[in-house]
């Protein structure tokens, strides 16, 4: 998708520095962060949302790399949330899928 901005950081043409990636996923900090770790994982193919996922071998190595991503981070003790936002609602403002892993500070639920 040429003017999605993540298939832009998979393609090294908008610069993220990569804190993990495996075949099909790759994993860098969000620019806003809303805790003391905010890291985004991402499919390398362009997903607009959940509601496109029809194959769900394309989120495997995102949860796979999620779950990397916070043991690397030391989250897994302590805790972390994965999120993924889909639509208006859940206020998605990037229509190529990702998950967020957030951690570092105990959160709330519910979510706002
Ligand atoms: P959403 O609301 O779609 O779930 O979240 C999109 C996230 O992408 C936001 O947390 C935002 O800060 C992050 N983001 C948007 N543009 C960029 C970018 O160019 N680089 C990085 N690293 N994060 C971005
Ligand atoms: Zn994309």
């Amino acid at each position: 998708m040429d003017d999605c901005i993540f298939c832009k950081i998979v393609a090294g043409k908008i610069p993220a520095k990569k804190v993990g990636e495996n075949e099909g996923a790759i994993a860098f900090p969000d620019i806003n962060p809303c805790a003391p770790v905010h890291i985004l994982v991402i499919p390398r193919k362009h997903v607009a949302s959940l509601n496109e996922v029809e194959d769900g071998a394309v989120m495997a190595p995102v949860f796979a790399l999620a779950e990397k991503v916070a043991r690397d981070q030391k989250l897994d003790q302590s805790g972390w949330r994965a999120v993924i936002n889909t639509g208006p609602d859940a206020n998605q403002l990037v229509f190529h899928v990702h998950l967020h892993v957030l951690g570092g500070r105990k959160m709330g639920w519910p979510p706002g």
